[in-house]
This record gives structure tokens, C-alpha cells and sequence, in this order.
């Protein structure tokens, strides 16, 4: 099958000219096609192409923008089951779970074509005697979006929605291991909008990413990412003082109440801790559990997810895919092989690869840990989550916010009370109740300390790419 490897470079659809890059397929290891990096020629004719257009496309009205978008929405939709077969291809994710992620990119589309144009700020008025004052809302200018391999469309909607609705140009660079599903919006992006708006370029961090990220015509870098990439992209951001936007990685506890509804917690997590083989910066994935239930709630568990079924995308029933590269996939089996040597540590289920071709790594359960072992504060991107009793709430609290870490959390009690007790006292961006992992358009998703700043989702992403800006007008 022919994939689209080309890129957008102000309207015109074109190779990258750089070193060609293989594209894998993780469930079979197998390489899937080539595509080739931009170099810093077409980098540079991205950013000034995206420079050139933004006068023209900041001036035009919110329905117009809103218009473009729900075009893209409606094409988009159009070819899901195409784009959602190529994201499993390119991920190695179950099918339903590429048809489902496709499906929120369509939505968030139409969400952002929505909130454009409701969008809302303090009055104006006199607020001195003789001066008018009042508030516009005006598009923080080029953007540079860099995206991750883990949801590869999805992030990519995240970066496009906000700027293109708010009338921001931008040069978009998806993850150079799955680049495939936002290469192929390519040819919709060239249709739908004008010349320099949107450009899409492929490449490494290390090249094509860092050019980018380092033009003096780029005003805000928005990362979906890693810590490490983020320090980079605020180096980066100093010279030029441009604005960031981080969405970084996390490690999310939960905590788990001896009230729970059992059924619903080991239901639950069974279903989102294994979700994109726990390759999710939200994943529930450090269990805090009341030391009353907590022998049940390890066997219990144990036995549930014993029972995920690995597999390729379309296998019967599959559950899990694989783990994205075979080097990721190693850094998970040194990192639970070092839990294996650690004394008070249990791998109470899983722990090993599954046999057969591809990255796959066996849904994993390490019991008795301890706040300060690694798998316990150190993000592990995987399919391996970590069981530590608790008889002190306060105490299970402080464990659950002492990693640098402030993504999501969440907690599963059937006391209301008891449940928003502990979401005042929880430092995360994203905090649920008796659920985890699930979001939508209109509510924000964004971290607090390490896991980073800036809003992905709802009316606040819109906000992060406009300025207000101040007019006053003397009498
Ligand atoms: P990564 O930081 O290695 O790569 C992310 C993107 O940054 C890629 O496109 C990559 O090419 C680019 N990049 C890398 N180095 C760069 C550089 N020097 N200059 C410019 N661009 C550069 O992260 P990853 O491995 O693709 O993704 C996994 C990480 O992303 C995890 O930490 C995960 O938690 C995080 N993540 C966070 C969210 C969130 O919403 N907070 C969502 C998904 C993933």
C-alpha cells in the first residue's frame, strides 16, 4: 500500500529533502515505509511561509476560521476507518482504539470551530474617568507544534485545533517514529487552507525539531513531549523569548479507598492502566490502596489483567498492542528486571515479553512498593503499575503528590465527601473520581509542576493562543 510521506511547505505539497527515516511496525518489527526528513531549507521556508500568511489569516473573522475547520472535521471524518487503520499500522494499537482516537480528532475540531466563536473577556467600559478601556483578543502569532508518537493523530489535532481557530499560522512536526496519519492530513490541509497557514514538516527531534524550535520567526513553541525535549524547547525559547506551551510527561496516582466499589476499581483499571499498552502520560499507574482490602485488591487485580490479550491491531479480541520501539521496550524490561532483584519488591503478575515478533511486554504488577523505588517515581511509558498499602489517608495524600510529576490523579471511594476532601489536597492538572483517563473537547487537559503549563482542549487552549490585548481609547 502507498503512504503518504510528503509535506507541506507553503501550499505545495513536496519530498522532505533530507536523510530518509524507516517507519516500523512495532506489533511485527517489520519497517513499513520511508520518509524523508526536512532539511533547514525547507524548515526555514515553513516558518517564513507561515510568517507571510499570518496577516491575512489573523484578520479573518472567527466563522471564517470556523468555517475551515469543520471542513477539515467533515473530510476527516469521512476517511476514519483509512486513518484509523493507518494509526494502528504506524502504533501498533487496537483497531477500536485508532477508530475511537480518530473520532475525538473530529470532535475537537468541531469543538475549537464552536468556542472561536463564543469566545468572552472582561467588559469594556470606563474604568478611569475620560478613558475607555477594553479587551482584544488577538492570535499569539507562528506557532511551531511538535507532536508524539503515542496518540499521533490526536496530539497532532491538539496542536492544529486551537491556533487554526484562532487565526495563528503554524508548522506543525509529528514524532519521527509515527508520522504517517498526520502526513496523510496533508493533502486535506492543502485544500482547505490558504497558502503558508499550515505547513507540515517530518524529521528527529535532534534536526529537524531543533531548527525549528530555534527559528527567530517562531513565537511559540507548543511540545507535547518529554521532560528532556521540554528543557530543550525553553533553551530554545530564551534566545528569542518566545512563549511555550508544555505538555509533559506524568506518573498518576491512585488512590483507592476501603470503601471503593471493588468491582468497578479492578474493572476500571484493568481497562485504562493497560490502555496504549500504558504508553499514555495519564495513565493510572501508582496504586495507593487502604491496607484493609489491600491483599484482596493485589490478587484480585493480579488475576484480572493476567488476562488482557496481547496482540496486532485486528487480532480477535485483542486488548494491548505492543510497545512502540524495540529501545523503549528495553528500557521497560531494565527497568521491571531491576525491580526483579529488588528485595521487598513482588512481581505478583507479568513482568517478561510476550513471545512472538513485535515490542510486546506482558501487562505487569509490581506489589509492595515503596515511595522512593524507582518504578514508583520514575515514569515507565508502559504496561507496568505499582501496588503500595496504606493505613493513613494523609500519608497515602503526601505519597501521591511527592514525584515531580503534576498530570492526573485520581481517586475511587463511594464517599463524595471523603473523594472531594482529597481533590483539594491532590497537586494534579486533571483529577478524576472513580473513573481515570477519560476526556473531552470542552474540558482542559494540562499539567502542574514538572508535567509541565498550557491547556490542550476547551475554551483555556483557545485563551493560551490569543493575547489580550489592552486598547484605551482617551475622551
Ligand atoms: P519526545 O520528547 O522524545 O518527543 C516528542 C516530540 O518532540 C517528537 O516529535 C520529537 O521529534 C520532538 N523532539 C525531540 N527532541 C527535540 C528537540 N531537541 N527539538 C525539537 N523537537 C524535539 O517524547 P516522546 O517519546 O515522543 O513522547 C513521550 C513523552 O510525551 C512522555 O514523557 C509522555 O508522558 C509525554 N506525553 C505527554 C502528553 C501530555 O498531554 N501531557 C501526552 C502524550 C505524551
Amino acid at each position: 500500500m502507498e503512504h503518504s510521506t510528503k509535506l507541506l511547505i507553503n501550499g505545495e505539497i513536496v519530498e522532505g529533502a533530507g536523510e530518509a527515516m524507516s517507519v516500523l511496525n512495532p506489533s511485527t518489527g517489520s519497517t513499513i515505509c520511508e520518509v524523508a526528513e526536512a532539511t533547514a531549507d525547507q524548515v526555514d521556508a515553513s516558518v517564513r511561509a507561515a510568517c507571510e500568511a499570518f496577516p491575512e489569516f489573523a484578520a479573518k473573522t472567527p466563522g471564517e476560521r470556523s468555517a475551515l475547520l469543520l471542513e477539515l472535521a467533515s473530510r476527516l471524518e469521512a476517511e476514519i476507518d483509512d486513518f484509523a487503520e493507518l494509526e494502528s499500522l504506524d502504533t501498533g494499537k487496537p483497531l477500536a482504539a485508532s477508530i475511537e482516537e480518530m473520532g475525538a480528532c473530529v470532535d475537537l475540531f468541531r469543538y475549537m470551530a464552536g468556542a472561536v466563536r463564543c469566545m468572552s473577556g472582561i467588559a469594556a467600559g470606563e474604568y478611569m474617568e475620560g478613558f475607555t478601556s477594553m479587551i482584544r483578543r488577538d492570535p499569539v502569532g507562528v506557532v511551531a507544534g511538535i507532536s508524539p508518537w503515542n496518540y499521533p493523530l490526536m496530539m497532532a489535532a491538539w496542536k492544529l485545533g486551537p491556533p487554526l481557530a484562532t487565526g495563528c499560522t503554524m508548522v506543525l512536526k509529528p514524532s519521527e517514529l509515527t508520522p504517517l496519519t498526520t502526513l496523510k492530513l496533508v493533502n486535506m490541509l492543502a485544500d482547505i487552507y490558504p497558502r503558508g497557514v499550515v505547513n507540515v514538516l517530518s524529521g528527529r527531534g535532534a534536526t529537524t525539531g531543533d531548527m525549528l524550535i530555534n527559528h527567530d520567526y517562531v513565537e511559540f513553541i507548543s511540545l507535547t513531549g518529554s521532560i528532556r525535549t521540554a528543557k530543550q524547547v525553553l533553551q530554545a525559547a530564551s534566545k528569542t523569548i518566545k512563549h511555550t506551551h508544555l505538555e509533559l510527561g506524568g506518573k498518576a496516582p491512585v488512590i483507592i479507598y476501603d470503601d471503593a466499589d471493588m468491582q468497578a476499581v479492578i474493572g476500571g483499571l484493568r481497562e485504562l492502566s493497560f490502555y496504549n499498552a500504558g504508553q499514555d502520560c495519564t495513565q493510572p499507574c501508582r496504586f495507593y490502596i487502604s491496607n484493609r482490602i489491600y491483599d484482596n485488591f493485589v490478587a484480585d487485580f493480579a488475576s484480572a489483567i493476567a488476562t488482557i490479550k496481547s496482540g496486532a491491531p485486528k487480532d480477535d479480541g485483542v486488548e494491548m498492542g505492543p510497545i512502540i520501539t524495540s529501545a523503549q521496550y528495553e528500557r521497560i524490561n531494565s527497568i521491571v528486571g531491576s525491580a526483579r532483584e529488588t528485595k521487598h519488591l513482588e512481581i505478583v503478575t507479568g513482568g517478561y515479553s510476550v513471545s512472538g515478533n513485535g515490542f510486546f511486554f506482558e501487562p505487569t504488577l509490581i506489589a509492595n512498593a515503596q515511595q522512593e523505588d524507582e518504578v514508583v517515581q520514575d515514569e515507565i511509558f508502559g504496561p507496568v503499575v505499582t501496588a503500595t498499602p496504606f493505613s493513613d489517608v494523609e500519608q497515602a495524600i503526601s505519597w501521591a503528590n511527592d514525584t515531580h510529576y503534576g498530570l492526573s490523579a485520581s481517586v475511587w471511594t463511594r464517599d463524595v465527601s471523603r473523594a472531594m476532601q482529597t481533590v483539594a489536597k491532590l497537586r494534579y492538572g486533571i483529577t478524576w473520581v472513580n473513573t481515570h483517563l477519560v476526556g473531552v473537547s470542552e474540558m482542559p487537559h494540562g499539567g502542574m509542576k514538572s508535567s509541565g503549563y498550557g491547556k490542550d482542549m476547551s475554551i483555556y487552549a483557545l485563551e493560551d493562543y490569543t493575547v489580550p490585548r489592552h486598547v484605551m481609547i482617551a475622551h
